[in-house]
């Protein structure tokens, strides 16, 4: 799978505070949450998409990664 970065990601959830260079969050993983899974279903999710932390230009590798240039 090839790394990507939450930063050219249409779901990527810029930081409110600040420049916009500090972590962020990702619409993908929120729009799941509001569906109240079980604890052990928000695990499976949170490695779906791939391990790391969400500041930009942090390599990852997602399944859920969408080019902000691609629909989705
Ligand atoms: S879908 Fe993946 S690459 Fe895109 S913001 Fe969420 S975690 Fe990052």
């Amino acid at each position: 799978m090839a790394f990507v970065r939450c930063g050219d990601c249409a779901h990527f959830l810029p930081d409110e505070v600040g420049d916009g260079t500090g972590i962020g969050n990702c619409f993908r993983f929120e729009e799941y949450k509001l569906k109240n899974p079980s604890e052990a279903a928000l695990v499976k999710a949170r490695a779906s998409m791939g391990k790391g932390l969400l500041y930009p230009s942090v390599e990852r590798d997602c399944s859920k990664f969408g080019g902000k240039n691609e629909k989705s």
